[in-house]
């Protein structure tokens, strides 16, 4: 038997960083939300006690380095699982990007296996696992549209934003998340209006939710990678109702009301980066 799970991408809609911890983890606030640019995980048990992992792109590790990897060998040490398991990861999210690409394909399995071993595990169960892979995976449990805080993994299911267009512009040269986080100067952080954009998304107003979208990683990253502020000064040239970072970057999106204009910005920067996507918000 084959289990077939679905691993897709997010966007920050807001993203801040409050302080940091006396853990040395920093204290997030976040409103993020799914697009439909997915991974595609599939799940086969394997009767030898072994993890194999597949991808369609050559650039990931397919050893315990792989997240969807170190999901697998966490449920079946935490649960002693003696079978094995065949994943095949069909990779369509870029890697290294903001988009949580790993840690979908990390709640990917979890949720997968979940169902394949049949273990009746709750979300809540597989949430605490998930936080021991990362402070993005237990979001990715969900899906949808949420409210994160902590270090990103307390999760407050919220409603869909009003639904509508994004294009995703993936930077050539990456950012490491860790540089961006070490070098942060706390006194020139710009903070985002998180409730603001939690009531502009409670009232489905678009014009409040493009308004207030904001990064505060947003600054820092740019200045490792500048081609962040030229893709988002590109985009409100061709017409997107809002352009921003997500997550650590390098990808920028643009949010658009119409399918018109959303066409126009993808059009746009297809000229100017190889790694453009027209996607939608997920309901
Ligand atoms: P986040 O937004 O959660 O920080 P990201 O989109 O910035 O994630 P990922 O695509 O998750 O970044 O990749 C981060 C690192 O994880 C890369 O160095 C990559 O090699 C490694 N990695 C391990 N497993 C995976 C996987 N299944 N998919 C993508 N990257 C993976």
């Amino acid at each position: 038997m084959e289990i077939i799970e679905k691993a897709p991408a997010k966007i920050n809609l807001c993203l801040d960083v409050l302080h940091k911890r006396e853990d040395g983890y920093h204290e997030m606030e976040m409103v993020m939300t799914s697009v439909d640019l997915a991974d595609r995980i599939a799940l086969k048990t394997l009767e030898e006690d072994l993890i194999v992992i597949h991808s369609t792109n050559g650039f990931l590790p397919l050893d315990q380095r792989n997240h969807a990897y170190k999901a697998a060998k966490l449920l079946k040490d935490t649960y002693h699982i003696k079978k094995g398991v065949d994943i095949s990861i069909e990779k369509k999210i870029p890697i290294a990007a903001g988009l949580a690409g790993g840690s979908s394909d990390a709640a990917a399995t979890l949720r997968g296996l979940n169902r394949l071993w049949h273990l009746n595990l709750s979300n809540e169960e597989l949430v605490l696992l998930g936080e021991q892979i990362g402070s993005d995976v237990p979001y990715c449990i969900y899906g949808g549209t949420a409210y994160a805080t902590g270090r990103g993994e307390k999760i407050q299911q919220i409603d869909a934003p009003p639904q509508c267009w994004v294009v995703l512009v993936k930077p050539k040269k990456g950012i490491s998340t860790w540089t961006v986080f070490e070098n942060l100067s706390f006194e020139q952080l710009v903070h985002p209006e998180t409730e603001k954009m939690l009531l502009a998304i409670q009232e489905k107003d678009f014009l409040q939710m493009v308004c207030n979208t904001g990064n505060a990683l947003e600054t820092a990253s740019a200045i490792k990678q500048p081609d962040i502020k030229r893709i988002k000064k590109k985009m409100i040239q061709f017409g997107a109702d809002a352009a921003l970072m997500s997550g650590s970057g390098p990808t920028v999106y643009a949010l658009c009301k119409t399918y018109s204009k959303a066409q126009r910005v993808y059009n746009g920067l297809k000229g100017f980066c190889n790694e453009v996507y027209l996607v939608r918000t997920l309901k």
